[in-house]
């Protein structure tokens, strides 16, 4: 029956995201969830705003939440997007800043839903080869294109680039867009925020699915010049103007004024990675350095399949692909001490 579809929709790969599973008492450490729950007071707003506000709509500018993020990154509101998750503040800037016909460059190996859009929205792409240590090298971008997305850290490497780089890519390409996904930046990373009043070019999006743990709200923005974010605003408003819920609403503005929350979860993640990192070198895995909150990493001598087999049959559930030069690294999210520990015994136990 697919006469009724559209062209682009038969030539679609839609993204496949990690597995949700309802099996309780898993470790699940395959989607890069926050295992520390999000701020208290994110909390409390919520609760509050279902008691008695339910009935209204959502402001549909989002106000009192873009007030908070400039406030945190130093901007002023009108430089503040937000959406339904970054993904959605992305799949608005694929529709509203790139363009068709000249490329998009992203990595070869990326986050997977760049080449879903591209497809979607119909954009010509270029991928950029990693290096042989799966860096990305700034210096490769330099070429003719429509637009730039890299994600710093990159996923699922967890490996960044710092921030002098970053800043030499937006200015050597000052004639078109250039997107940095932040999405995992406050696990080591330095934010290209401070940047934005320099470069007329240069969109920085963030989520607050990781840091701030609130993946089932689905809540991300995008900082930039008045007018990339007046872009995604008419992209938006000819989409769906409320976005954000009311609770998404009131709990991302509480989880982005809880700056202590923040800081101990993140610090907590971080000690546990570079522990888990150590352990799993010193089993000889080859462990990518990683700056968000997961590691890459593969086993001496076992297939990346079997390894993740192995550890699914003792309830610990990574991520794995089945992509060359890939397929031998799994993708493990750091959880708390005890569930990375759990990890550990099982890949100290392979035959
Ligand atoms: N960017 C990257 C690089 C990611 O890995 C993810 C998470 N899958 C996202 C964006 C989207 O995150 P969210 O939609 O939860 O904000």
């Amino acid at each position: 029956m697919s006469q009724y579809w559209s062209p682009i929709v038969s030539t679609l790969k839609p993204y496949v995201a990690g597995e949700q599973p309802r099996i309780q008492n898993l470790v699940k450490l395959n989607t890069n969830e926050n295992p520390y729950g999000p701020s208290p007071k994110a909390v409390s707003a919520i609760q509050a705003a279902a008691d008695d506000a339910l009935r209204l709509y959502p402001d549909p500018s989002a106000t009192a939440l873009r007030e908070a993020i400039a406030v945190r990154f130093g901007v002023q509101a009108d430089q503040v997007f937000v959406g339904n998750g970054s993904d959605e503040v992305l799949a608005h800037t694929f529709q509203a800043l790139l363009k068709h016909d000249e490329p998009l460059l992203y990595p070869d190996i990326t986050y997977s839903f760049y080449p879903t859009y591209s497809r979607l929205y119909d954009i010509d792409v270029v991928e950029i080869p990693l290096d042989g240590g799966f860096r990305v090298r700034h210096a490769d971008y330099d070429r003719p294109c429509g637009a730039i997305i890299i994600p710093n850290p990159n996923a699922p490497t967890g490996i960044g680039l710092a921030l002098p780089d970053i800043e030499a890519l937006v200015a050597a390409h000052p004639d078109v867009p250039v997107v940095v996904d932040e999405a995992y930046i406050d696990f080591g990373g330095e934010t290209a925020a401070g940047l934005i009043g320099r470069y007329p070019n240069l969109l920085v999006i963030q989520t607050l699915s990781k840091s701030r743990s609130l993946a089932g709200m689905r809540v991300g923005f995008a900082l930039g010049q008045r007018h990339l974010v007046d872009a995604l605003e008419r992209v938006k408003d000819s989409f769906n103007s409320y976005p954000l819920d009311r609770l998404a609403q009131v709990a991302a503005t509480a989880a982005i004024e809880d700056a202590e929350w923040f800081e101990t979860c993140r610090q907590k993640i971080i000690a546990t990675r570079d522990r888990v990192s150590g352990e799993l070198q010193a089993m000889g895995f080859d462990v990518l350095p990683s700056q968000a909150n997961f590691v890459y990493a593969k086993h001496p001598a076992l297939a990346g399949a079997e390894v993740y087999s192995a550890l699914r049959a003792e309830g610990v559930l990574v991520r794995h692909w089945n992509k060359p030069r890939i397929a031998d690294y799994l993708r493990i999210s750091i959880g708390t001490d005890a569930e990375c520990d759990r990890l550990l015994d099982v890949l100290k136990n392979l035959p």
